[in-house]
């Protein structure tokens, strides 16, 4: 089968003939129909730092996905051939004590689909069913394709109450323009979001922005001054992983405030923790999504009403994918999808 593998260790990625992967009694062997291009696998393109260290070569890479089921191992009943599903990109062990008290969004031994496990972008993928999600049937294949990262969104963007409350949204990547649709869709007031680039505050403007701040133009404390807000954000949403947005997001939310932090720094970042101590504030770290809540959440949202189709900027064929990781390195682009 064709699958894009990092073949060298070395920038780039290679469309390669690699043999179908075969299923255990407890896997789904799924025909791959279209995968989403993630920040991680940009990271896994360029070959910076955290892929030197964490991608074994070769390795098939991709883990955002919508696929057919198409066969089943011998002890699975709940998947049979033709269903519509996507993959949780994080294989838990299911033995630690996180997993046993099923809070398997915290298993310490998580192996990541594409990362350390052969991944999605491929013509098929197989998965332990434990990590399969059937789609219900009203649910848009493309939107279906990304829910891991909208998962990612909405794990971050519900971690703390949101309904009448001002939201403040550091990163607008698709992750964070998604965020800013849900926590719109979960009835916050204000939905600020910053970036240093005009072409994503723009699409988060369209995805549910109240208000737009281009970091390097405005101060976040003077838009707050604007919208009449006087004791900071009650919620901060850090989708940067920018030492600076992190900082900005400490100054300017409110006493008792919450911090969900889903933005990977790629340094240590300094803080004044007074800032954290005195202000009583709450930070909360975010990985993954929730098994399988997160999951049933973005179902249940979209059926609802949520739309957050308009991330996906760009759709390519698969041969396609040089164009696709140059459009990603741009910063012009909301979701790329690739089509299998
Ligand atoms: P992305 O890289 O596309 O978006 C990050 C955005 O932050 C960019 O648009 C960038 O311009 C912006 N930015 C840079 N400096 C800024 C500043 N000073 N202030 C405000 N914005 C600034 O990433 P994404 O795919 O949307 O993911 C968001 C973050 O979440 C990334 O850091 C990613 O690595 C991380 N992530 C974490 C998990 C997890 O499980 N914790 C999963 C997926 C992604
Ligand atoms: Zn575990």
């Amino acid at each position: 089968m064709k699958a894009l593998v990092k073949k060298h260790a070395e920038p780039g990625l290679w469309l390669e003939d690699v043999p179908e992967p075969k299923i255990g009694i407890n896997d789904v062997l799924i025909k791959v129909d279209r995968t989403g291009v993630c920040g991680t696998d940009l990271h896994i393109y360029n070959w910076d730092d955290w892929a030197k260290k964490t991608i074994p070569v070769p390795m098939v890479v991709g883990h955002e996905f919508v696929g057919d089921v198409v066969e089943v191992g011998s002890n699975v009943n709940d998947f049979h051939p033709g269903e519509v599903v996507s993959g949780e990109g994080h294989v838990v062990c299911g033995r630690c004590r996180n997993c046993l008290a099923g809070r398997r969004h915290l298993c310490a031994h998580t192996e990541g689909v594409g990362v350390n496990r052969p991944g999605a972008f491929a013509e098929y993928v197989s998965l332990p069913m434990s990590n399969v999600w059937h789609h219900a049937d009203d649910i848009d294949r493309d939107v279906a394709s990304i829910f891991d990262p909208f998962g990612n969104a909405v794990h971050t963007a519900l971690s703390f109450p949101v309904l009448g409350e001002d939201v403040l949204i550091t990163g607008a990547g698709p992750i964070g323009c998604m965020a800013a649709a849900v926590v719109r869709y979960a009835g916050a007031r204000y939905v600020v979001v910053t970036d240093v680039n005009d072409w994503r505050l723009e699409l988060a403007q369209r995805m549910g922005a109240t208000r737009t701040i281009n970091v390097k133009q405005e101060r976040i404390a003077d838009i707050q001054t604007e919208l009449g807000m006087k004791e900071g954000f009650d919620v901060g949403l850090e989708m940067s992983g920018n030492p600076s947005a992190f900082r900005e997001m400490l100054a300017n939310t409110c006493h008792g405030g919450k911090i969900a932090m889903l933005g990977i720094p790629s340094e240590e970042i300094a803080i004044d923790w007074n800032e954290v101590v005195f202000n009583m504030l709450t930070i909360k770290g975010i990985y993954g999504r929730e098994m399988y809540e997160t999951w049933y959440a973005m179902t249940v949202m979209l059926q609802g009403g949520l739309n957050i189709s308009p991330v996906i900027t760009h759709r390519l064929d698969y041969t396609e994918y040089e164009q696709a990781f140059k459009l990603m390195n741009s910063g012009q682009s909301g979701k790329v999808i690739l089509k299998w």
